[in-house]
């Protein structure tokens, strides 16, 4: 199988401090790919790399689209960058109120992306956007409210309908349950792994929370300093890990 998406020798330099030092995977259709590793570690940079939130400084990051063309996200043009976000690729941030419009109401928020692919037909965004209500267990009757009316992990859920109604191929996500309550973050957890099966979603997923990628990836990178110190099969680099480092952050997790 092709990858979606190859990521080679990515670095990226804050004047002197390198955040993110020669980093390589692949992202294969339908998986979820998990990144741990302390604040500071370089997990949202890498990832606003990725998307072309900050241009990097050495390596490529080459995407494989819906036709079939190999694109090479570091020289794409920005209109058309920006294009493939709003399409084929969506962004979930930690905060909702970086990925919503809060001066809008949630359908709105929701069939805003349907206008960026060129839907116009009021009737069917409407129906398209209390579908998606649904899908992430929003009242119907919430449509017309605006997300500042909503509590955290509502607005949270507003966002992955916002960003989901348009099927991306890839979602990259920083942190989505950081802001969260316990009980509240277990709530979008379960909906999240459901979506990402039944859409059959390819993710990046940033965390530093362990039970998050054990609960998600496939698939797990561990970074140090901008470097992958570990990588592999989820349950195997969790139930057997090799890095010094890996260990520390497993057992810093485990309940004595
Ligand atoms: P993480 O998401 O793992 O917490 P970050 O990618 O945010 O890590 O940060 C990696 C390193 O890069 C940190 O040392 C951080 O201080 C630094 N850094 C992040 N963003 C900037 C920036 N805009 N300017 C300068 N340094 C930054
Ligand atoms: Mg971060």
């Amino acid at each position: 199988m092709q990858p979606l998406l190859r990521v080679n020798n990515l670095s990226k330099d804050y004047g002197a401090l390198r955040a993110c030092d020669r980093i390589s995977f692949n992202l294969y259709p339908g998986q979820v790919l998990g990144i741990i590793g302390e604040s500071g570690s370089g997990k949202s940079t890498l990832l606003a790399s990725i998307a072309g939130h900050v241009s990097f400084d050495d390596g490529e990051v080459l995407y494989c689209n819906r036709d079939n063309n190999l694109i090479n996200l570091r020289t794409l043009p920005e209109p058309r960058r920006r294009q493939l976000m709003k399409t084929e690729w969506g962004f979930v941030r930690q905060n909702p109120r970086d990925g919503l419009r809060m001066t809008v109401t949630a359908g709105a928020n929701i069939g805003e992306r349907l206008l960026d692919v060129g839907q116009r037909h009021y009737g069917n965004i409407r129906t398209e956007a209390l579908q998606w209500l649904n899908e992430v267990e929003i009242p119907e009757n919430r449509i017309d409210n605006f997300p500042n009316t909503f509590s955290g992990g509502m607005q949270q859920r507003l966002q992955l309908a916002r960003i989901l109604v348009t099927r991306p191929r890839i979602v990259l996500m920083d942190e989505p349950t950081g802001g969260l309550d316990v009980s509240v973050q277990a709530r979008l957890l379960d909906l999240m792994r459901s979506l990402v099966r039944t859409l059959d979603l390819s993710v990046i997923l940033v965390t530093h929370d362990i039970g998050v990628v054990r609960l998600l990836a496939h698939r797990l990178m561990v970074m140090q300093n901008g470097q992958v110190v570990e990588a592999g099969l989820t349950d195997q680099v969790l139930d057997d890990p090799q890095h010094p480092y890996t260990q520390q952050l497993v057992n810093a997790t485990l309940v004595p």
